[in-house]
């Protein structure tokens, strides 16, 4: 999450597109919530202002001023992997750069292509 803020060069988790929770007590473990890199984005079927764009090789990419902050595209991702920029009122949404990748000491997630 750190390493996510960093691309935006803020301190914090404000602006992290990858998140970590809790599946529910210490036994259960913790849930990495990221874009999974749909094929046939929701999230971007919804958007009524088509600011959000299909990302070769899955996924989607914002155009950040064509966003008019409906917050659509949050409800529709199916798996809660959109987040949100409080201070710009936008979407937050993995772009697949990897960076995360390099900074988990427990190589808890890895970058694979969607066939
Ligand atoms: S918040 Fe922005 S990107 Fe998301 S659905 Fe609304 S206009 Fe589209
Ligand atoms: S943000 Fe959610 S709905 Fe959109 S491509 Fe990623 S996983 Fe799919």
């Amino acid at each position: 999450m750190i390493a996510c803020n960093r691309r935006f060069g803020e301190a914090g988790v404000a602006k992290s597109s990858i998140h970590v929770r809790s599946a529910g007590g210490i036994e259960r473990g913790f849930i990495v919530l990221v874009c999974r890199a749909c094929i046939d984005p929701p999230c971007m079927k919804v958007c009524p202002t088509n600011a959000l764009s299909k990302r070769i090789g899955g996924g989607v990419i914002l155009n950040s001023s064509k966003c008019v902050g409906c917050k659509l595209c949050v409800n529709a991702c199916t798996i809660g992997a959109i987040f949100w920029d409080e201070e710009n009122e936008k979407p937050v949404i993995c772009v697949h750069c990897g960076y995360c990748v390099d900074y988990c000491p427990y190589n808890v997630i890895r970058m694979e292509e969607i066939s």
